[in-house]
């Protein structure tokens, strides 16, 4: 386990993740959450800067007014992405929290940066992109072209290459550096920030597919359960359901079949909660 030099108020209630979950974004990664921690400490006192490194990349510190600034730097050299951290009054930035969020800049940044303009991701694609979402409604598009959704116990707001991500605890804003970061990479590393910062509610958000209704014959995935309709068309109610966790209960036969594997998934999952909440605060 990570040392927690500066636990967050919150840390104590927040559940740890069931342990079978594989979703890249729920790993707890302790050697950047320690090199983080350290470098905030430095900053805590007399420095203004400071810099270290972490597996795949570089961590460069900055201590502003109110803020700190962590630009990331990849093992090719370049920035892949500036990071403004803002507290709330009363919270501590955690760096066992943040850590995540860092690891996974890293692992999704690409190969070169360069001296190209940033991209221009398409936050409906993001949002799509990303696990940790309620729904597939597609965020409405603000007159500045940026657009925005919540999860439990957090905001998030994306401009061209800019995530936010808004909590009680602290402001989060994640520049993401060079042309070919992809919506599918920014979508990893938002997942990553909602799964450490927003509320423990938001690690199990749990939704299921459309049908796909009537269609081609030969269109019908193997194993629908199908009724020919003019010789043609056949109907495919097959549904899946899936969670922010990374879980997913596979192809259903039904919606109906689909909503209550999430059900039972939820109550695992809260199960599993509470049982890890108890482990981890004993009766004196
Ligand atoms: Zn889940």
């Amino acid at each position: 386990m990570p040392s927690r030099t500066t636990p967050h108020p919150d840390q104590q209630t927040r559940p740890t993740p069931p342990r079978d979950l594989g979703a890249p974004h729920t790993h707890d990664r302790p050697e950047h959450a320690a090199a983080l921690a350290g470098l905030l400490a430095r900053l805590a006192t007399r420095d203004t800067r400071a810099s270290g490194p972490v597996p795949g990349g570089e961590l460069h510190a900055g201590r502003y007014d109110r803020s700190r600034r962590i630009a990331v730097r990849a093992g090719h050299g370049e920035r892949v992405a500036l990071v403004t951290l803002r507290p709330a009054a009363g919270c501590e930035l955690d760096a066992a929290t943040l850590g995540p969020l860092l690891a996974a800049i890293l692992d999704n940044a690409p190969e070169e940066s360069g001296d190209h303009p940033a991209a221009d991701l398409s936050a409906a694609t993001v949002h799509l992109s990303s696990r940790m979402r309620r729904d597939d409604r597609t965020p409405a598009r603000r007159a500045d072209g940026s657009a925005g959704w919540t999860v439990p116990g957090a905001v998030v707001h994306l401009e061209r290459h800019t995530l936010t991500v808004t909590t009680p605890a602290c402001y989060v804003r994640i520049a993401l550096d060079g042309p070919d970061w992809t919506e599918r990479a920014a979508a990893a590393v938002l997942d990553a920030a909602l799964w450490w910062l927003a509320a423990p509610e938001a690690r199990h958000m749990t939704r299921t597919t459309a049908a796909r209704g009537w269609q081609r014959l030969g269109d019908v995935v193997p194993g629908a359960v199908g009724r020919d309709r003019h010789g043609h068309q056949a109907y495919s109610g097959l549904s899946t359901a899936l969670c922010s966790c990374g879980w997913t209960s596979g192809l259903k036969d039904d919606r109906q079949y689909a909503r209550a594997a999430a059900r039972q998934h939820a109550q695992e999952a809260a199960a599993a909660a509470a049982t890890d909440q108890n482990a981890a605060s004993p009766l004196p």
